[in-house]
C-alpha cells in the first residue's frame, strides 16, 4: 500500500516524500483513511516507534485546508519532550503549507511568550497542565477546534492530569473529532473513549497490551548488593550499546548515572529534577549519540523518540507493571531490534511472570556474563575499530618519521600489544579478579571475594554496612549545610545522640547520611519536613546508593523534591499517579520515579 491510495493530498504526500517515508506502517494504513472522514473518533492502540505519530499527524494536516483566526487541531500529550517532538513531526508534515501554524505548549518555561505565538496557532501541541493555565488566561481559545489528539492517553492518567485532561475537553465544541492514541487500555481511558466519543473505530497493532515482537526481554537474577557490578557488565559484555538504564526513583537514577560517569561510562541522568535546560542539554547530546547510556525515571523518559536505541535496561523494575512497556518501548522502534534487559533479585522474578503475562512475550533468563566472555567481547571490539580506523595518510605523513624512530626498538608485536593495552588494561584489571554475580540463592549470602572488587573499579571501595540505612537530604553546602549543621538538626528532631548517626556527606547540593535500620522511621518521620535556616529537609532512603563523597556532576542538578517541572497551583507535569507529591512515609515506603 502506498500513501497516495490512503487518499491524502498532494502537499501532505510531497511532505511524505521528503521525509523519506516509502510505504505507511500498519497503524497509518487503518487509522489514516478513517481520520480523514468528517466524523472520525478514534481509539488506537499502539506503542511508541510504531509510526503513530503520523498516524495522526498526517491526517490532521491534511484535514486543515485554511488559515482560521482560531486553532483547529489540538494534541494533549504528557511530557514537554513528547510535545517538542510532535511539534517537530507536525513542522515537517505541514512543510508544504505553509498556512498551518503548529505551537507547542508546554510548562517550565515563560508562558508569555507561548501567549503571543497562540495567536498564530491553527494547531496547539500542549502539555495539559500548562494548557490549562493558558485557557484561564484566555490565551488558549478552543472554541473552533475541530479535532483533539490525546496521545499517550495512559501515561497521562498515570500522571495525575484525569481533571485537566476533563477540563480543557469540556472547552472544546461539542461535535469535535477525538482521536486517541494510547499503549495500552486501563480503565481509566476506556472512561474517556466512553465519555468524549462517538462510537470510535479501535485499531490495535498487535494484541492490547502487547509487546513490539522486535524486542527481546532478558531478565537477570542476581543479588540486590550485586546489582550495579551487574549493569557495569551488561554495558560492557555490549561495546556498542547505545541505551537507556531506567531506575526507579530520582535519586537512584541520579546516584547509578553519578557512579557510571566515575566509572567511566559516557553517562548522564534524565529525571524531573534537572533544570529543563539541562535536561534539553542531555537530551540533545544522546540524540546526537554523543551520550551513550541516558540513566532516566519513566517519566522523564516519556516520550524520548530515539531512533537506534540497542538496550533499555531495566535496573529496578518499575513500581507499575504497565511502565515496562513504555520503557522496554524506548528500543526496536521504526523496525528495527533491539533488548530489553532486566535486573531482578531473587524474591522478584514472579513479578516478570506478571509482566509476561501482561505483554504476552516470554522473558528468557540470562546469565550476567563472565569476565572471560567481556574481555574477550571487548577485545574484538576494539581490535575491529582499529582495522576500522581510517587513516588519513596526509594529515599523518609529517609525524610519521618521528613516529618510525620513537618505535624503531620495538618489534610489531610489542607495539600490537602495547596500543591495545592502553584501552584494554582497565577491562583486565578490573575483571581479573571479578566473580560471578548470578544469584544462586542456595550457596548462601556471602558472595566470591571478586564482587568487593567488582563494586570497587575505578572509584575507591565502600565498606557500607547492612544493618545500617542511608538517607538523601535535599540540601548540601549551598544552603549553607554541613556535617555539625545536619547531624544537629537529626539529633533535635529525632532525640537521638549523635553517636547513633554514622557517615555524613555534605556534598555540594545535597547530602547523604547513614544511621542504623531501627531508627529509619523515626528519622523519616521527624527529620522530614524540618526546617534549616529557612529551607524545608527533606529526605528519603537511597536505595543501593554508594555515592558517597562525589559530588554532583550536574551543577544545579539539586533533588528539591519539585524544581523544574512544569507547575500549575503547585503540581508538575511530572507527577504519580494522583498527582501527589511523593514522600517517604516509612522503611518500606519508596519515592516514585518522577
Ligand atoms: P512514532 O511511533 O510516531 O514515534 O514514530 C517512530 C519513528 O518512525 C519516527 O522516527 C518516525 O519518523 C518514523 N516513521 C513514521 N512513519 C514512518 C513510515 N511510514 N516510514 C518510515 N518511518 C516512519
Amino acid at each position: 500500500m502506498t500513501f497516495s491510495e490512503l487518499g491524502l493530498r498532494e502537499t501532505v504526500l510531497q511532505s511524505i516524500k521528503e521525509l523519506g517515508f516509502e510505504a505507511p506502517t500498519p497503524i497509518q494504513q487503518k487509522a489514516i483513511p478513517h481520520l480523514l472522514k468528517s466524523n472520525s473518533d478514534f481509539v488506537g492502540l499502539a506503542q511508541t516507534g510504531t509510526g503513530k505519530t503520523a498516524a495522526f499527524g498526517l491526517p490532521l494536516i491534511n484535514n486543515i485546508t485554511s488559515q482560521k483566526s482560531l486553532p483547529q487541531g489540538l494534541i494533549i500529550c504528557p511530557t514537554r519532550e513528547l510535545c517538542l517532538q510532535i511539534t517537530k513531526d507536525l513542522e515537517n508534515y505541514a512543510k508544504n503549507d505553509p498556512y498551518v501554524q503548529v505551537v507547542a505548549v508546554y510548562g517550565g518555561v515563560d508562558i508569555r511568550r507561548q501567549m503571543t505565538l497562540l495567536k498564530n496557532a491553527t494547531i496547539i501541541v500542549a502539555t495539559p497542565g500548562r494548557l490549562c493555565d493558558l485557557i484561564d488566561r484566555k490565551a488558549a481559545k478552543l472554541t473552533e477546534v475541530s479535532y483533539v489528539v490525546l496521545d499517550e492517553a495512559d501515561e497521562m492518567l498515570n500522571m495525575g492530569f484525569k481533571e485537566d485532561i476533563d477540563r480543557i475537553l469540556e472547552e472544546t465544541p461539542f461535535d469535535k473529532n477525538v482521536w486517541l492514541f494510547s499503549a495500552t487500555m486501563p480503565q481509566e481511558v476506556a472512561r474517556i473513549a466512553k465519555n468524549y466519543m462517538t462510537t470510535p473505530l479501535e485499531v490495535a497493532i498487535g494484541h492490547k497490551n502487547q509487546s513490539n515482537e522486535n524486542i527481546e526481554h532478558i531478565y537477570y537474577s542476581v543479588k540486590e548488593k550485586d546489582r550495579y557490578a551487574a549493569l557495569k557488565r551488561l554495558i560492557d559484555v555490549n561495546p556498542d550499546i547505545f541505551g537507556v538504564v531506567f531506575c526507579r526513583t530520582r535519586t537512584e537514577t541520579q546516584s547509578v548515572a553519578e557512579k557510571l560517569g566515575k566509572d567511566g561510562y559516557n553517562a548522564e541522568p534524565l529525571h524531573g529534577d534537572l533544570s529543563q535546560a539541562q535536561r534539553d542539554n542531555v537530551m540533545k547530546r544522546f540524540r546526537e549519540r554523543t551520550l551513550q547510556l541516558l540513566v532516566a525515571t519513566d517519566v522523564a523518559a516519556r516520550g524520548i523518540d530515539v531512533d537506534s536505541i540497542t538496550h533499555v535496561i531495566n535496573y529496578n523494575l518499575p513500581d507499575d507493571i504497565e511502565n515496562y512497556t513504555h520503557r522496554s518501548g524506548r528500543t526496536a522502534r521504526a523496525g528495527k531490534k533491539g533488548q530489553s534487559l532486566v535486573l531482578v533479585n531473587t524474591r522478584e522474578t514472579g513479578k516478570i511472570r506478571a509482566i509476561e503475562r501482561q505483554i504476552r512475550t516470554k522473558f528468557t533468563e540470562g546469565a550476567i556474563p563472565s569476565s572471560e566472555v567481556i574481555c574477550g567481547i571487548q577485545l574484538s571490539s576494539l581490535i575491529s575499530k582499529v582495522k576500522e580506523t581510517e587513516v588519513k595518510e596526509a594529515d599523518i605523513a609529517k609525524f610519521l618519521p618521528q613516529i618510525m624512530d620513537d618505535f624503531a626498538d620495538l618489534t610489531k608485536e610489542e607495539v600490537i600489544k602495547k596500543f591495545i593495552s592502553v584501552e584494554f588494561n582497565r577491562f583486565i584489571e578490573y575483571y581479573e579478579r571479578a566473580g560471578d554475580l548470578n544469584a544462586h540463592p542456595e550457596k548462601g549470602e556471602r558472595g566470591e571475594r571478586g564482587r568487593d572488587r567488582d563494586r570497587d573499579f575505578r572509584r575507591g571501595g565502600d565498606d557500607r554496612d547492612a544493618d545500617k540505612t542511608r538517607f538523601f537530604v535535599n540540601l548540601g553546602k549551598r544552603d549553607g549545610l554541613n556535617p555539625g549543621g545536619l547531624l544537629r538538626v537529626i539529633c533535635d528532631e529525632t532525640g537521638l545522640k549523635s553517636s547513633n548517626i554514622g557517615k555524613i556527606d555534605v556534598l555540594p547540593s545535597f547530602s547523604f547520611f547513614e544511621a542504623s535500620n531501627e531508627f529509619v522511621s523515626n528519622i523519616l518521620d521527624n527529620v522530614n519536613g524540618s526546617q534549616f535556616e529557612g529551607n524545608t529537609l527533606k529526605i528519603e532512603i537511597t536505595k543501593n546508593d554508594r555515592s558517597g563523597g562525589g559530588g554532583s556532576r550536574n551543577g544545579g542538578g539539586r533533588s528539591n523534591f519539585g524544581g523544574g517541572r512544569e507547575r500549575r497551583g503547585g503540581r508538575g507535569d511530572e507527577r504519580n499517579g494522583s498527582g501527589r507529591r511523593s514522600e517517604s512515609r516509612g522503611r518500606n515506603s519508596r519515592s516514585k520515579a518522577y
